[in-house]
């Protein structure tokens, strides 16, 4: 432990505080500011919400010269230019969607120093005219954001970050500092090889996201789920729901419309200006909806996501990681739901099955399916599940669905056996359905037709409903005791494991069925309190009043909302209301230029409410 801080390090503190208004760093923070104004290099491993713009927005101003900021993300850096801009920081950016002149302008104020932060896409970077520029630029250092694009492994996967290394060859005195929110060991070998950051100090925060409440529902009417689910916990807020293909993202936008929830589709099968008018509605509006394919939300860092929705299952832990973080990125309550059931596992193994790459990439991604699946039917704590598959470990959370109503198990022996003699008895040749009509006795005409009527297991199973089969059946495909033919009409077969359990040499211990339950209202109650100051009546009407103080205000500057102000400051000003300029200024998130902005104007609005 530093006792005494060094010049270098009250100046980053000033600027936490002074422009940014914040009261303290978070985690390692602090290290990696100070590791990087010293001219150091960095790998910085921080989950989404961590806070990783600061550790290289204040370097950039510390150190003499531009902090240049490689972004594979075009269409945020409007906003990001935006925001800095509010709390007085010059930035800009250099990309595509701009005329020559504004671009001639902005190489002329970096190549002067006259600016403090550029935003640059990596193949603009790459370009020619680009290291000119930045050889005769001052620099204070290099960002990498979103460095997991590197990864040839990754779904993010990037060409053009490859040629990253050059800026090491070039520019070997400019410190350079890599930031992601993946976070398995693969990935991160894969940027320090390729980014040639061998000798970078590492700074890996640990990943858990405690605001976030993991739940994992069996899916009966996915949609009809997630529309009571929203109504009961989320009315009036924004939030994602992911599905995999594009088709359902518009019926799915389609229907929460028709209940009375604004919602709007997003998918790589859109016109551009659609997608990007889509986007930008999310971003600025509140309480919108975006229905989407994975296509949406990299780097989206709306902070007041209060929810992630996930109607079909993600290929890995991975993706489900990064997309569920965007819920929450405040630090005040939210909910990552998803809908899950037999088809879900039966549509991802068929489409690595079916997809032309090679036999390691197969074998990479069901093995990564495997854990997701492992996730899903887990009997013990989702969180603790998560974090060890990141190689952290951790406790049972109190802040997930089986923390909050742990799951039975039960002995599924004997029934594993009844399914696996019933797929052997139909010559492994019919599909989940069929199986499950001959176990339940079901008189159908393919049943007549088969004389399955006549097999010994038939209605062997009619103790249990059709969902409660399927289940079962969905844990022993995940537990690879049953396998599907997608060659043949999704067949059912078994298995080399599946042997094992026919002659009980193993028993297998499966979740026991939940009937999906009617949602319960239950806003905003969390197990633990985070960060959002319960408010009285009267101090919720100063909030409201705040909130549309703040609507008319982002209008005006033609930005988005949360660029004005996050919920978590109007909530503490309402809590707070202060009479003075002096009173506001210690409210977090409350700069030295947005206090002269928008401090007269907040005063004079409480003092009219009070
Ligand atoms: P990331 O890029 O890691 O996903 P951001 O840099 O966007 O995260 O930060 C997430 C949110 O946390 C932002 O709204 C940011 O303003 C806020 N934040 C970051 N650092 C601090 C801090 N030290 N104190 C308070 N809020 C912070
Ligand atoms: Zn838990």
């Amino acid at each position: 432990m530093q006792l005494i801080s060094t010049p270098e390090q009250d100046q980053a503190l000033h600027l936490l505080q002074t422009v940014f208004g914040y009261p303290a760093f978070r985690s390692q923070q602090g290290q990696i500011v100070d590791h990087v104004v010293k001219g150091g290099d960095a790998l910085v491993l921080m989950p989404t919400g961590g806070g990783k713009s600061l550790c290289y927005q204040i370097p950039a101003l510390i150190r003499h010269g531009v902090g240049i900021v490689v972004s594979p993300l075009i269409a945020l850096m409007q906003d990001q230019v935006d925001a800095l801009a509010e709390v007085g920081v010059r930035a800009a950016f250099l990309n595509s969607t701009q005329s020559f002149d504004e671009a001639l302008k902005i190489e002329r104020m970096m190549r002067e120093g006259e600016i403090d932060l550029v935003y640059i896409a990596p193949e603009r970077l790459m370009t020619q005219r680009c290291l000119e520029l930045l050889s005769v630029t001052p620099i204070a250092l290099f960002a990498i954001d979103e460095a997991h694009c590197v990864s040839q492994w990754g779904h993010d996967f990037r060409p053009e970050y490859i040629k990253l290394s050059v800026l090491h060859e070039r520019f070997p005195d400019v410190p350079r500092i890599a930031l992601t929110a993946t976070a398995d060991q693969q990935t991160r070998d894969e940027i320090i090889h390729r980014l040639q950051l061998e000798n970078a100090m590492q700074f890996v925060s640990s990943f858990d996201r405690p605001n976030i409440r993991y739940q994992i529902v069996e899916k009966a009417n996915g949609r009809k789920q997630l529309l009571d689910f929203i109504n009961a916990q989320h009315s009036g807020d924004a939030g994602i729901v992911y599905c995999l293909s594009r088709k359902k993202v518009e019926e799915t936008a389609e229907f929460l419309n028709e209940n009375g929830i604004t919602a709007l589709p997003y998918h790589a099968g859109m016109e551009q200006s659609e997608r990007a008018r889509n986007q930008a509605r999310f971003l600025r509006e509140d309480g919108i909806v975006m229905t989407a394919t994975i296509a949406f939300g990299m780097g989206i860092d709306k902070p007041d996501v209060r929810f992630v929705a996930h109607l079909d299952l993600p290929k890995s832990i991975e993706g489900y990681y990064q997309e569920t973080g965007r819920a929450g990125r405040d630090g005040a309550s939210a909910n990552a739901w998803m809908a899950y059931g037999l088809q879900d596992v039966v549509q991802q193994r068929r489409m690595i099955d079916e997809s032309e790459a090679n036999e390691t990439f197969k074998r990479v991604q069901g093995v990564k399916l495997d854990a997701m699946l492992g996730l899903c039917e887990t009997l013990n704590c989702r969180r603790v599940h998560i974090l060890d598959y990141f190689g952290q470990s951790s406790q049972a959370c109190g802040n997930c669905d089986t923390c909050l109503s742990p799951p039975s198990s039960f002995d599924g022996t004997v029934a594993a056996q009844k399914i696996l003699s019933t797929i052997y008895r139909v010559d492994q040749r019919f599909a989940a359905g069929h199986v499950i009509d001959v176990l339940r006795g079901i008189d159908t005409e393919r049943v007549k037709q088969w004389r399955h009527d006549q097999l010994s297991t038939y209605g062997i199973g009619s103790d249990k409903s059709e969902a409660e089969w399927r289940a079962i059946l969905r844990q022993m495909i995940a537990l690879g005791l049953v396998s599907v033919d997608y060659e043949n009409y999704s067949a059912l077969k078994l298995t080399g494991r599946s042997r094992a359990v026919l002659r009980s040499e193993i028993t297998i211990q499966l979740r026991q069925y939940k009937k999906a339950e009617k949602a319960v209202k239950h806003k905003r109650q969390s197990a633990k309190d985070f960060s959002e100051a319960n408010l009285s009546e009267s101090e919720q009407a100063i909030f409201e009043r705040l909130r549309w103080w703040r609507v008319e205000t982002a209008k005006a500057h033609n930005t988005a909302a949360f660029i004005i102000f996050h919920d978590s400051t109007l909530r503490e000003i309402a809590k707070a209301k202060p009479r003075s300029m002096e009173d506001l200024r210690g409210v977090t998130g409350v700069g030295a230029k947005k206090l002269e902005s928008y401090g007269a104007e907040i005063v004079k609005l409480i003092a009219e409410f009070l």
